[in-house]
C-alpha cells in the first residue's frame, strides 16, 4: 500500500476500531465479534509498523479501555493495568522470546501460563486484610470505583483469610487483580430465567459481566451470579511474590479463587505443548476464554522488562486460531466447473483464519453477491467454521472505498468470458454455459476425468488438457484413448518421451475401478462418496444407467436432487453416445465383485503372453474370483503371473515388493 492510501486507511481504521471500542468498553455492547475486531487492529498496528509517524495519542493501538462512564467515582491505580501483545502461533511465540534474550543477553527465562478469561478486568484493594475498594481496569491509569458492587460477587472475600507462612499478606495493602466473568451456567440459567418471564435475553457473559459490574444499583448486581478469578497479586514489597506461580500459590492460600490449571514450563517447547493442549479442552472450561497468558515468571525480570507503549514486554497474550478474519477483496473472478457452472470467487488478501491460510473463498452465485453488496476493494469479515471452506460473512461496510462499483454478474461473465454463453435455468440461481459444450467446458471435464481422485491419469494435467483440447485431437473425454503417440509429437509440448510417458499412462487407466469411472464422468452433484455408493449398490455401469429413479433414491447418501441428477445424466443422448464410445474402444470400468471370492485380497500382474488364455480373459477371471488385477507391479502386489520369461527389471521390482512370481500352471491352479 502506498503511504498516502496507507494513511487514508490508518485514519478510516483508528475511526472505526474507536467506535468499536467505545461501544465494547463503555456500551458493553459490541456490534462485532473480538476476532472482526482484533483483525482490523492487525492490520492497523502493520501499517503503524510501516509508518511509524501514523502513530498518534488517540490510535487504538496506544490505548487500553476507553473513555470513563459518568457516574462512578475515579480512582487512579497504583501501577498501571496494562493490556497484552497478541500471538498467535509459535513462530510469533519464539520472536518474542528473542525480543527478551536480546534485552537479557545471557539470561533464561523460565515461563508461567495460565488461561485467559473473558471478562472485565478488576483490581481489588486489601488493606490489613479487608476489602476497601474494587476498581475497574478503566483507561489503564484511572478506574471506576464500583466497591459496592463488588461486594456483592459472592466469591469476592470481604475479609481475607489467613494461612501460616502468608499471615504478613493480611498486614498492609495487597491489591488482588483479576477478571469478572458470568460462568457459562449462570449464563444460561439466567437467559432461561428471562426467557420465562418473557423478557429478552442477553448476547454474550462477557459483556453481560462488564454491563452488570457497572450498574449504579448493587441490588441489580446481586440479582447477576458474577465470580472473580484473580490472576495477579501485588504488594509494596515485591520480595513478598518473587513469581507469578508464589503470588498464585499466595491467592490460593489467603482465599482467593484463580485457575488451577496453571502452571510453570521451561523451555519453549513445554509451554507450546500447554498451549496445544488447551486449544481442545479449553472449551470445556466454565468461563469463555479467548486463549492463553504466558509470562516470565519472575517478577524482577518480568519488571526489569519494562512495557512498550501499553503492553509489558514480559508476557504475551496467545489467541486460539479465530473462525473469523477479515480481509479485502482484491478481485472477484469467476471460474467455470466441470459441469459448466460459473461459480465467482472472491480473491484476497492471504488470511489467517482457524487455523489455516485463506486466499479465495466461493462467493456461490450472483445473487448471494447482490444480497451482500459484495464490491472488489471492500473489507469483508470471512469465517470457517471446522472443516467447512471460507465463507464471506459479511462486508465492513464503514470501509468501504468511495470510489467502489456493486458487482454486475452478468457484466463480468461477458468481460471474463467474451467467447461463452451463458443461460440462467427456471429457479436455478447458478449461471451455466449454454449447451454445456465448448472447449472450456471440455477443458474442465478432461482435467477432472483425469484427476487423482478419479482415474488418476499421470502427467494429464492442466497444461496437457489445455494443448489437446485446443489442438483439436480431443473432442470428447473418450478420444484420449484414440491418441497416438505421432499426434502428439505434432504438438510443440511434447518430445519422444513425453508423449511416451502420456500415452502409457492414458493406456494403463483403460479399465478403471467403477467407482473412479463414475466420479470421472463429472455428473453433477455425484461426489467421490457417491460414486462409491453407487459402484457397491449396482456393481456395474450398465444397471446404473438402467436403473429407475426410485431405486437410485433409495440408496443411503442419495437424495433427490442428486437421484435427478445422476437419472438426467444417463437420459440424456449425448451421454449414452459417450458411453457408447468408450466401450468401442475397450474403455470400461471393472464391475464390483462380491466380497469372498476365491480370489478376495489377492492382486495379479501378468507379464508375457499366457498360453491358455488372452491378457483380458485373464484379467476378467481374476476380477470375477474377487481378485484386483494390476497393470503393473506395485508394493500391494501379490502375484505377478510368468508367461515365459521375466526382465530383470520386472523381478527387481517383484523382489523389492516382495510379490510371489508364478508360472502359468500355479495360476491356473489358483484360479
Ligand atoms: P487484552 O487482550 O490485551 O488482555 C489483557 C487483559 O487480559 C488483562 O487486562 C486482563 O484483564 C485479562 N486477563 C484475562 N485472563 C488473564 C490472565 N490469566 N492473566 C493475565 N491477564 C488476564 O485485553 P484488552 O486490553 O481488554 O484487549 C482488548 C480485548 O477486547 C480484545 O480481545 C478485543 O478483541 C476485545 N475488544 C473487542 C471489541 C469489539 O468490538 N468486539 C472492541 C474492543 C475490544
Amino acid at each position: 500500500m502506498s503511504r498516502s492510501s496507507g494513511t487514508d486507511r490508518a485514519h478510516e481504521l483508528k475511526d472505526l476500531l474507536n467506535a468499536y471500542s467505545y461501544e465494547y468498553h463503555v456500551l458493553d455492547n459490541p456490534s462485532v465479534s473480538d476476532a472482526v475486531y482484533d483483525g482490523l487492529m492487525r492490520e492497523l498496528k502493520d501499517l503503524e509498523a510501516q509508518y511509524p509517524e501514523l502513530i498518534t495519542a488517540d490510535s487504538p493501538t496506544q490505548r487500553v479501555g476507553n473513555e470513563l462512564k459518568g457516574g462512578f467515582k475515579k480512582v487512579q491505580h497504583s501501577t498501571r493495568m496494562l493490556s497484552l501483545n497478541d500471538v498467535f502461533d509459535r513462530s510469533e511465540v519464539e520472536a518474542w522470546v528473542q525480543r527478551m534474550d536480546k534485552l537479557m543477553p545471557g539470561r533464561t527465562h523460565e515461563f508461567f501460563a495460565d488461561i485467559k478469561m473473558d471478562g472485565l478486568a478488576c483490581a481489588l484493594i486489601y488493606q490489613d486484610g479487608l476489602l476497601q475498594a474494587g476498581i475497574t481496569r478503566g483507561d489503564s491509569f484511572i478506574g471506576e470505583d464500583v466497591t459496592n458492587n463488588v461486594r456483592t460477587i459472592a466469591n469476592v472475600p470481604l475479609r481475607l483469610r489467613s494461612q501460616k507462612g502468608y499471615e504478613h499478606l493480611l498486614i498492609g495493602r495487597t491489591e488482588v487483580r483479576g477478571e469478572i466473568v458470568m460462568l457459562k451456567k449462570d449464563f444460561a440459567a439466567l437467559n432461561e430465567r428471562q426467557e420465562r418471564a418473557g423478557k429478552p435475553t442477553f448476547a454474550n457473559p462477557r459483556n453481560l459481566a462488564a454491563g452488570t459490574i457497572r450498574q449504579l444499583d448493587p441490588k441489580l448486581v446481586a440479582e447477576r451470579p458474577l465470580t472473580f478469578i484473580a490472576y495477579d497479586l501485588q504488594r509494596d514489597d515485591p520480595s513478598d511474590v518473587p513469581t507469578h506461580m508464589a503470588a498464585y500459590e499466595a491467592l490460593t492460600a489467603i482465599g482467593i479463587r484463580r485457575n488451577q490449571e496453571a502452571g510453570v514450563f521451561t523451555g519453549l517447547d513445554a509451554v507450546m505443548h500447554f498451549v496445544d493442549e488447551w486449544d481442545e479442552k479449553r472449551h470445556k472450561l466454565p468461563f469463555n476464554t479467548d486463549g492463553l497468558v504466558i509470562k516470565v515468571n519472575d517478577r524482577a525480570q518480568y519488571a526489569d522488562l519494562g512495557i512498550v507503549g501499553k503492553q509489558p514486554r514480559g508476557a504475551v497474550a496467545y489467541k486460539y486460531a479465530a473462525e473469523q478474519a477479515t480481509t479485502i477483496v482484491k478481485d472477484i473472478v469467476i471460474s467455470i466447473g466441470r459441469t459448466g457452472a460459473a461459480t465467482p470467487v472472491a480473491v484476497f488478501d492471504p488470511v489467517q483464519v482457524a487455523g489455516t491460510t485463506v486466499q479465495h473463498a466461493s462467493l456461490h452465485n450472483a445473487d448471494e453477491i447482490a444480497r451482500k453488496d459484495i464490491r472488489v476493494g471492500d473489507t469483508v469479515v470471512i469465517f470457517k467454521a471446522g472443516d467447512i471452506i471460507p465463507q464471506v460473512e459479511s462486508v465492513v461496510l464503514e470501509l468501504r472505498p468511495k470510489n467502489t462499483k456493486p458487482f454486475i454478474y452478468e457484466d463480468a461473465l461477458r468481460e471474463q468470458y467474451p467467447d461463452l454463453e451463458f443461460e440462467r435455468q427456471g429457479k436455478d440461481v447458478v449461471y451455466r454455459v449454454k449447451g454445456m459444450t465448448g472447449p472450456l467446458v471440455l477443458k474442465r471435464a478432461l482435467e477432472h476425468f483425469a484427476s487423482k481422485g478419479a482415474l488418476d491419469i499421470d502427467t494429464l494435467g492442466e497444461k496437457n488438457v489445455v494443448a489437446l483440447v485446443d489442438s483439436g485431437l480431443v473432442k470428447d473425454i473418450a478420444d484420449i484413448y484414440t491418441l497416438t503417440k505421432d499426434d502428439l509429437l505434432k504438438l510443440d509440448r511434447f518430445a519422444d518421451i513425453s508423449a511416451q510417458k502420456l500415452i502409457d499412462a492414458i493406456a494403463e487407466k483403460r479399465n478403471p475401478t467403477l467407482a473412479r469411472f463414475i466420479y470421472g464422468l463429472g455428473i453433477r452433484h455425484v461426489g467421490s462418496q457417491t460414486a462409491i455408493d453407487l459402484a457397491n449398490h449396482f456393481k456395474k455401469l450398465d444397471t446404473i444407467g438402467t436403473a429407475k429413479l426410485d431405486e437410485l433414491k433409495s440408496i443411503d447418501g442419495v437424495g433427490d436432487v442428486v437421484a435427478d441428477s445422476i437419472y438426467l445424466w444417463f437420459d440424456e443422448e449425448e451421454n449414452s453416445q459417450l458411453l457408447a464410445k468408450f466401450r468401442g474402444l475397450g474403455v470400461w470400468p471393472q464391475d464390483v465383485k462380491a466380497v469372498g471370492g476365491k480370489l478376495s485380497g489377492k492382486s495379479f500382474v501378468i507379464t508375457g503372453s499366457l498360453e491358455s488364455m488372452g491378457r483380458d480373459e485373464a484379467a476378467e477371471k481374476i476380477r470375477n474370483l474377487g481378485g484386483v488385477f494390476q497393470s503393473s507391479v506395485g508394493k500391494d502386489t501379490m502375484y505377478l503371473v510368468a508367461g515365459g520369461k521375466v526382465g530383470a527389471s520386472k523381478l527387481k521390482k517383484a523382489e523389492k515388493y516382495g510379490t510371489k512370481v508364478i508360472n502359468e500352471q500355479e495360476f491356473l491352479e489358483l484360479l
